[in-house]
């Protein structure tokens, strides 16, 4: 599989890793990973069983909007 971001660019890179949330493809370069608390609605985790924070591999855009 190839990072989606780089494939719109023209460029053919290997994804590493793939957003949660939009299920992209991302390459070193186009993906976050942050920390960020759980939301509301459908998360397969149940919310009561983490009391941390999990680190997430998302995509900017995806990022950008769960801020
Ligand atoms: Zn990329
Ligand atoms: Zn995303």
């Amino acid at each position: 599989m190839h990072c989606y971001v780089c494939a719109q660019l023209g460029k053919e890179t290997v994804a590493i890793a793939t957003c949660i949330v939009c299920g992209m493809a991302l390459c070193q370069e186009h993906l976050v990973r942050a920390d960020i608390d759980m939301w509301e609605g459908g998360y397969p985790i149940p919310r009561q069983k983490t009391s941390k924070k999990m680190p997430r591999i998302l995509c900017h855009e995806c990022y950008s909007a769960l801020k």
